[in-house]
């Protein structure tokens, strides 16, 4: 539960339209923590400049998905009115802040940051050498971080390292400089519907750039295709082997998305979830009859988000609007933080 003086912060990358990954990892308990109310403010920032660092070479993709992952996030739930949804790389007081936290981490501590030693290893263009955009992005996650008083910052596990790298510029900076940064805490959702999603190939991340995800975007034909297509457990050939429902991704979509009203509607010889993977356990049960359940599933689910999404797409000038209000007033408090960061440095000659 917030409490009254909280300010939350979420981020998003426009480097991708969204998926159903990001639909249970990241949109659903952020929109869950908006509507539930009791904080002071909430800011949710799409991360344009950081899509940059490792997208520098394709202006286009960055620019173009700004409007679709405002369109995904407003579909989803997104409230203008309760969350401040704001465009990074329009805030420029953010490249500025982070260029002062710059002073305050070592390259040894940024070589140590395990998620941008994934990243890195993970990332076949960085053949060419990391760029140092991409290699410093922990400082600029800071800047943004900070610059909005944010103390409470709800993210995924793999972001945890980020957060304790903020942790780290603002305990530092507050003592060389006095107290003058809010520290961040990291909350990761616990719900079963922040757990990570596989890919419809098997993979264990679905992900913007693997090719094998499901778009809150996809018409009702290519969700359809899609999950025809998903692997399933490679071992259950005859209907009557048992099966593996663990590591199986269609197993674990319907664990996230199908609720008891599915099973009524679509699936009534099976009460819930718990029951229908059982019979797969023991053998007797196909994967064309879950596959066909799945798809009954992910089309409820999705065909509300998508009608909304293409509503919002009628009309963009309506959606710039509302990035461009979130923007101008996510502006004013990191102006105000910059004032008082560039004062606690004595960077103030004409004050
Ligand atoms: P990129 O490859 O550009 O980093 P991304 O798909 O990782 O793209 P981000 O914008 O970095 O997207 O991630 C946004 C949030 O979505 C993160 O909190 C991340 O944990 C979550 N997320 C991404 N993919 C999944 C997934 N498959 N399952 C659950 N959560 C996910
Ligand atoms: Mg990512």
């Amino acid at each position: 539960m917030a409490q009254s003086n909280d300010i939350i912060l979420t981020g998003i990358r426009p480097t991708g339209s969204l998926h159903i990954g990001h639909m249970v990892g990241a949109l659903i308990p952020n929109i869950e923590i908006q509507n539930a109310g009791g904080y002071k403010k909430m800011y949710a920032m799409i991360a344009d400049a950081q899509g940059l660092t490792d997208n520098f070479d394709n202006p286009e993709r960055v620019r173009e998905n700004v409007m679709e992952v405002a369109l995904d996030m407003l579909a989803t739930g997104y409230n203008p009115e309760k969350t401040t949804i704001f465009i990074q790389s329009e805030i420029s007081e953010l490249t500025e802040l982070t260029f002062y936290y710059m002073n305050l981490v070592t390259i040894a501590r940024l070589q140590r940051n395990p998620t941008v030693k994934t990243e890195i290893a993970q990332k076949e263009k960085f053949n060419g050498g990391v760029p140092v955009g991409f290699f410093t992005y922990p400082i600029s996650q800071a800047a943004d971080i900070t610059a909005f008083g944010a103390n409470i910052v709800p993210v995924g596990d793999d972001q945890l390292p980020m957060l304790e790298q903020a942790a780290e510029i603002v305990h530092k900076f507050n003592s060389i400089y006095g107290d003058t940064l809010i520290m961040p805490r990291a909350v990761v959702p616990k719900t079963k519907s922040a757990a990570r999603l596989p890919g419809i190939d098997g993979n264990a991340k679905m992900g913007k750039s693997l090719n094998n995800g499901i778009y809150l975007k996809d018409s009702a034909d290519e969700i359809a295709a899609k999950v025809k297509s998903m692997y399933t457990d490679p071992n259950h050939i005859r209907v009557e082997d048992p099966g593996n429902t663990t590591e199986n991704p269609v197993f674990i979509y319907l664990s996230v998305f199908a609720r008891p009203e599915h099973f009524a509607a679509f699936l009534p010889e099976y009460r819930d979830y718990n029951e229908l993977a059982a019979h797969y356990e023991r053998g007797g049960l196909g994967d064309v009859k879950v596959k066909k359940f799945l798809n009954a599933v992910m089309q409820e689910t999705l065909r509300p988000i998508r009608e909304r999404r293409e509503a919002l797409a009628r009309d963009p000038a309506s959606v710039m609007e509302i990035l461009r209000r979130g923007t101008m007033d996510a502006r004013a408090a990191a102006a105000d933080t910059l004032a008082r960061v560039k004062r606690a440095m004595k960077l103030n000659y004409f004050d």
